[in-house]
């Protein structure tokens, strides 16, 4: 964020301090920072008020701003700090934390109220009088985020450096709201979660679970074509195959505690590698062999704490679309650049353009050569190259283990989300001895790629539906055909029609409920059924169907042939 913004937004937070000090001229003042849009203010106030007096602590801000108030600042003693703030117990705490870490103790004067503060801020408030802000919302937050302080009220603001990009802002917002996929996951019955489960384990819905389903099937075949073989791996294994890999020292604070069977302790899986490499070295490998690419949609659990999980995109158990690539050096460059190819096409075709692209380097702490590593971070370097993309050099950002390519899709309101990970490795060939007898009749360690190209599927489809806005396009809908009779009556025609199209691998519902049909239409509109088939006297009579598409309406009457057709060519270009 650029500090002219920052300073604005702090500003404003002094501001709305002086406003609440006239309303509320009792109230104990906490600390008022900036947040990512905008500022928020701990008070403790003489009575408790909700987001109904926002807009009068809002009247208040843009009267002391109309004033053209200006920022004063000025160095205190220790003494003449606590004199000041007699009053104010929470900043006397802060000013013996400044004398403690001796600190020059700063204050800044705005009208009537002075707060203890380090800056910087606007020279007067004549700054603030086309800066687009609004204040949000009232939220009870402890002093200094302990449970064991008293509880203050918090209000939230949201400042933009005008009014326009404040409404920007705003709409934005508001559609984000409109697409969180948490809403959409229960709306459209795709997943749920549920407080017996736990936290952060999703249950996929049956229809979420077809969604799931065309994903990985499209994987599948993705990746058939591209030489990967399959594997299937546990969801625990011993401790052991975990210090090997480094993993129970390195990461354990991700792994939920040990399993114990049998006196020997066992662990929820983080990662597939270890697996992988496993099935690697179950036998003597020749250079012939190689390259080796090993898939699986392996199901990994990771700590996260209660605080951060968020819908899908922030889960504890969720599946990679996981694999391993074992070449040769010579193979490593041709490997990465099929790797970025296949990655831009697999997210290209989900409906994805806009892309952000990192190429993080060698950090300090490192194993492996210098070699090796020049060599890895060069072939990366070329497939960008190759394909034309532009991407940032993330200086230093690479694991210890190896050099790294990540990409990050835009969704439709152009947030980023992390999805491919193309990684190369020279610890776990290393740590599990790895090895192929090379056309020298010589044991030669190989390269070891660790890639996913969606990341995870429980994120992946969050931000698909977030991207769509649960909108999902035709060949991605669980439900892709409605079929509806006007009346009881019609029902036999329609359970042909719904046949002839399910015969066809199509998805289909009958919806013969004895709702009115233009109850089904609305419920079809709101599960953003992709067609609904209306069909009545004059289409049994003519053997027809009447189409209604998605976003279009009622497009009209229609040979069910030639329907079939028309969807048939929209799925298979991945409509
Ligand atoms: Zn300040
Ligand atoms: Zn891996």
């Amino acid at each position: 964020m650029a500090q002219k913004l920052k300073t604005i937004r702090h500003s404003l937070a002094h501001v709305m301090a002086h406003a609440v000090l006239n309303l509320y001229p009792k109230t104990k003042f906490g600390i008022g920072p900036t947040t990512e849009d905008g500022f928020y203010y701990d008070f403790d106030l003489p009575s408790s008020i909700s987001d109904k007096d926002l807009p009068k602590i809002e009247k208040e801000m843009k009267k002391l701003i109309k004033k053209n108030l200006p920022f004063k600042k000025e160095f205190v003693s220790y003494q003449k700090a606590k004199e000041i703030f007699k009053d104010q117990l929470y900043k006397l705490e802060l000013i013996e934390e400044l004398k403690k870490n001796k600190e020059k103790i700063s204050i800044y004067t705005l009208g009537d109220f002075v707060d203890l503060c380090r800056g910087p801020h606007i020279k007067s408030t004549k700054q603030l009088q086309n800066v687009g802000f609004k204040l949000v919302k009232v939220a009870g937050a402890y002093w200094k985020g302990s449970e064991e302080n008293p509880m203050l009220t918090r209000i939230y603001g949201i400042a933009f450096e005008n009014e326009n990009k404040l409404k920007e802002y705003l709409t934005k917002l508001e559609e984000a709201k409109k697409r969180d996929h948490r809403i959409l996951g229960s709306k459209l019955e795709l997943f749920l979660f549920d407080e017996e489960i736990g936290a952060g384990l999703p249950v996929w819905l049956p229809k979420g679970a077809i969604l799931r389903k065309i994903i990985t099937d499209y994987l599948y075949q993705e990746l058939n074509k591209a030489g990967y073989q399959w594997i299937v791996s546990p969801h625990i294994a011993n401790i052991k195959l975990w210090q090997t890999s480094g993993h129970w020292d390195f990461y354990r604070e991700n792994i939920y505690s040990p399993i114990e069977i049998e006196n020997e302790k066992y662990l929820l899986k983080p990662m597939n590698c270890p697996f992988h490499v496993k099935v690697y070295n179950s036998k003597v490998r020749s250079y012939k062999e190689l390259p080796l690419r090993y898939a699986e949609f392996g199901t990994v659990y990771r700590y996260e704490k209660s605080g951060v999980l968020h819908g899908l995109t922030r889960v504890r158990g969720f599946t990679q679309d996981d694999a391993h690539i074992i070449c040769t050096k010579e193979q490593m460059e041709k490997e990465i650049l099929n790797l970025v190819k296949l990655a831009i096409k697999v997210l290209k075709t989900f409906g994805f353009k806009d892309f952000e692209i990192y190429l993080a380097t060698r950090p300090k702490k490192f194993i492996g050569t210098i070699s090796n590593w020049q060599k890895a971070t060069k072939a990366l370097r070329q497939a960008l190259d190759k394909m034309k993309l532009k991407y940032e050099i993330d200086k230093g950002g690479g694991a210890f283990y190896g050099p790294k390519i990540d990409i990050k899709i835009k969704d439709s309101l152009g947030r980023p989300w992390q999805c491919t990970t193309i990684q190369v490795d020279f610890n776990l060939p290393q740590r599990f001895k790895m090895e192929y007898v090379d056309k020298d009749g010589k044991k030669k360690e190989p390269i070891m790629i660790h890639r996913a190209l969606l990341g995870s599927l429980e994120r992946f489809i969050g931000v698909l539906l977030e991207h769509y806005a649960g909108a999902l396009p035709l060949w991605l809908s669980p439900e892709q055909i409605w079929v509806i009779p006007v009346s009881e009556k019609y029902k036999k025609y329609a359970k042909e029609v719904a046949k002839i199209l399910k015969d066809k691998g199509l998805r289909v519902k009958m919806k013969e409920e004895k709702e009115t049909l233009s109850k089904k239409i609305r419920e079809g509109e709101i599960q953003k059924i992709p067609y609904m088939i209306v069909v009545g006297e004059k289409e049994r009579k003519r053997k027809t169907i009447r189409v209604r598409e998605r976003k279009k309406g009622d497009t009209g009457e229609m040979d069910l042939n030639k329907f079939i057709e028309q969807i048939k060519l929209k799925i298979e270009r991945k409509n």
